[in-house]
């Protein structure tokens, strides 16, 4: 027979099991690519989707048992709500490969930034895309200014489109896209001091891009290196 004494010391030591186990399991993580390496992922990716050669995926049964131990997205994509521009489609991934936030003209927020600051934190995520896309209708409302109320003015606020853009309308529009998405990926890095720490450290890397609808291809946009 156990005395009480001994029974309380048990209870202690299985508590302190029980804690240290899930701490243990979360620390477990499966090894992140590189920042080059998961942006060669994304590439390939998109250049198999622009030639209609797509890659066999796995999205059965037992793919989603493996994800619902963990997930270890090597990508976290900010893109446009557009449904024309679906990220896991584009960038040719399967389930569990990319951490995606889409909100219309791909825009940062606080409730955004904190999104993408889990999955930089948690999932060590090396790569940040912030990808804008042709003729998104979120940028054609900030271009064409107007009397917007509402939820909407809010939102068409953060669409950045840049200054001194070209004059003639197709050029005008193509270079605010570029501008937004640029904007929007240096931000990150100026809004969020966690980003800012794992981008200086070379542990995540931020890229911006844009997404041509006709062909399906991404062209990568450099962005300012730092503040
Ligand atoms: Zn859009």
């Amino acid at each position: 027979m156990l005395r009480a004494v001994e029974v309380r010391a048990l209870v202690a030591v299985l508590s302190l099991l029980c804690i240290l186990q899930p701490l243990q399991a979360q620390e477990a993580k499966p090894k992140q690519p590189s920042p080059e390496e998961a942006l060669k992922r994304l590439k390939e990716g998109n250049s198999r989707f622009v030639a209609d050669m797509l890659a066999e995926r796995n999205l059965g049964r037992n793919r989603r048992a493996e994800l619902a131990k963990g997930q270890a997205p090597f990508a976290i994509i900010l893109g446009c709500a557009d449904s024309r521009v679906a990220p896991e489609l584009l960038f040719d991934q399967g389930l569990g490969d990319l951490f995606v936030v889409r909100v219309a003209g791909n825009v940062t927020d606080p409730a955004i930034l904190a999104s993408i600051e889990y999955a930089v934190e948690h999932f060590h995520s090396p790569l940040i895309v912030v990808l804008g896309h042709e003729s998104c209708g979120a940028v054609k409302a900030a271009l064409a200014g107007g009397e917007l109320h509402g939820n909407l003015a809010t939102l068409i606020k953060e669409v950045k489109v840049g200054e001194n853009l070209p004059m003639e309308e197709a050029a005008k529009f193509e270079a605010a896209i570029k501008n937004n998405a640029r904007y929007h990926a240096d931000r990150l890095r100026k809004q969020s001091p966690l980003i800012s720490d794992f981008a200086a450290a070379g542990r995540v890397r931020i890229i911006a891009g844009t997404y041509s609808l006709k062909t399906g291809a991404v062209e990568w946009l450099e962005t300012p290196k730092k503040k």
